[in-house]
């Protein structure tokens, strides 16, 4: 990701683009509404409180769409991240004591009550993140899913009996909760990232301390007030945010927080990982992806545009599975960008309250200018614009969706994820090419191919580095299936049955002396 905080100013309505004035006053009712509902949540929470900072700072979240602020939340720093992991150290004890059936009933409440509020979290997601409404209400109820997922697998955290090498002794496997956990998460899904770490947490007895990012903690502080009317006790979900390192830095040199989990920028991972040396925590982290794509000649053509039109434009290129490199069969090149072309032109971009936009603004403006700056280095090398290349005429951080040909692996575009609407195409001869082509990046999150052969299937889906890999399927995560990356797209796996154990220690007990009368 890598995409710095910008600030954007408060600009009054009559100052907004002659085009934007209409949906921007849409977006102001919209948040008025919101601002009046249950759900709406501007301070942090901390044991069950929700508080501002100590010294009453705090930080304005903006829309992206418009520029306009939504809400002035607290600045909070280290005092009030030791507060929040103090309290969830006290709750431990009482929640992990409950049994596994009434942790599940709680985090059912929560599932029920996040999808009876599914319009307001929806819009709430829109507002500070941009994303169309669909695309919103769509990120409800997969953000939902992971809650309802581990409710049920709460019930089912299994420990082991291991035949014994002894006669009089008798072994065991426990499996028990590692303590408070810390989760540290994007923009780019404000609710979705917080559930998949949240859920398996206290569905197997953990408690946790949650800093969404600051510039959409909105989702994360409704979802959270979501959790205290669904019973989750006071202490057991904790949301801070404001100076980010420091509240790091609180998290990684507290000995009472066991687990850090992450995702966001693999620059930001790697300091992390390191930081969890001093108190050796555990970790998990999902960090940056360079997804490849790649559609070979014997691919079904529509179902290859269809697919990496997915892959690639959802949430305007802003997530760590979006394609990141279209790789194509030479042999079918001109054709495919032909037929992508004509798909890509047809995405509407605009504000994502409006009916039938499907690309919104980008988070803000570092994010633009890194694309521009990926495109320029693009440019410079050879690689042609076929269509888009500039910011859209709506202004503020809406950009067009992009198609760039004769991108060659050393570009800036085929190297490093561009978290934009810009869709590099890159030619290959052979499937051992397009292995290497691939595979040659330190990411390894998801991949994709587009092929009808079975055989080749099973063969470049094995051959390829990645955590996931999607054949003739541009979307693929799901909460029952493992969700993470190699090398140096993380550690550790989100959702499925797998997700659990990155919150469980296991405890080996053993019993001697059986025969004793
Ligand atoms: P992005 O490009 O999405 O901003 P980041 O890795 O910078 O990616 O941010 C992901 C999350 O990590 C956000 O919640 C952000 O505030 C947080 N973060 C950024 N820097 C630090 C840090 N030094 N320590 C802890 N969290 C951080």
């Amino acid at each position: 990701m890598g995409v710095a905080r910008f600030a954007l100013c408060k600009i009054s309505s009559s100052l907004l683009p002659r085009m934007h004035r209409p949906s921007a006053l849409r977006q102001m009712s919209v948040a008025a509404d919101l601002k009046n509902s249950t759900i709406f949540r501007s301070q942090g929470l901390i044991g069950g409180r929700w508080v501002a900072a100590h010294d009453g700072k705090t930080l304005q979240v903006n829309n992206p769409s418009t520029g306009e602020i939504i809400a002035d939340v607290p600045f909070m720093g280290r005092r009030e991240t030791n507060d929040a992991i103090s309290s969830a150290y006290e709750a431990l004890n009482s929640w992990s004591k409950l049994t596994a059936t009434e942790r599940s009933k709680c985090l059912r409440k929560w599932y029920d009550l996040i999808m009876s509020h599914k319009e307001e979290l929806g819009q709430l997601i829109t507002l500070e993140q941009g994303k169309p409404l669909k695309e919103a209400l769509g990120e409800v109820s997969y953000g939902a899913s992971f809650i309802e997922f581990f409710a049920e697998e709460a019930k089912r955290v299994y420990g082991d009996i291991i035949p014994a090498t002894l006669a009089d002794r008798r072994l065991f496997v426990l499996k028990q909760p590692v303590g408070v956990v810390g989760a540290i998460t994007p923009w780019n899904f404000p609710l979705a990232m917080i559930t998949r770490k949240v859920g398996p947490a206290l569905a197997c007895g953990c408690t946790a301390v949650v800093k969404p990012s600051e510039l959409t903690p909105l989702t994360a502080l409704a979802a959270a007030e979501l959790a205290l009317q669904a019973g989750i006790p006071p202490g057991v979900l904790n949301v801070v945010m404001g100076n980010a390192p420091d509240i790091g830095d609180a998290l990684l040199a507290s000995p009472q927080v066991r687990k850090i989990t992450f995702t966001g920028s693999t620059a930001v991972g790697k300091k992390l990982m390191a930081g969890a040396a001093g108190t050796v925590k555990r970790i998990s982290l999902e960090l940056g992806g360079n997804a490849p794509c790649i559609v070979f000649d014997d691919a079904d053509l529509d179902v290859a545009v269809k697919g990496v039109l997915a892959a690639k434009f959802r949430n305007s290129g802003q997530t760590c599975v979006c394609a990141n490199r279209v790789i194509v069969h030479e042999g079918i090149y001109e054709k495919f960008a032909e037929a992508f072309s004509k798909a890509v032109q047809n995405l509407q971009v605009g504000d994502g309250f409006t009916e039938g936009v499907v690309q919104g603004p980008l988070i803000n403006e570092a994010a633009v200018q890194k694309v521009e700056s990926f495109l320029q280095d693009a440019l410079s090398k050879g690689a042609k614009v076929i269509l888009g290349g500039k910011r859209h005429s709506l202004g503020m951080t809406f950009y067009e969706p992009t198609i760039v040909t004769d991108v060659k692996t050393d570009m800036l575009l085929a190297r490093e994820e561009v978290f934009g609407p810009v869709a590099p195409l890159l030619r290959f001869k052979t499937e051992e090419e397009a292995i290497r082509i691939a595979n040659d990046t330190n990411a390894g999150l998801a991949a994709y191919i587009f092929t009808s052969n079975v055989q080749r299937t099973w063969r470049v889906s094995e051959a390829l580095e990645y955590g996931l890999v999607g054949v003739n399927e541009g979307i693929i995560s799901t909460e029952v299936a493992p969700f993470g990356g190699v090398k140096q797209s993380g550690l550790g796996r989100e959702g499925s049955k797998y997700g659990i154990d990155e919150y469980l220690e296991l405890k080996y007990v053993c019993l001697g002396d059986m025969n004793r009368k």
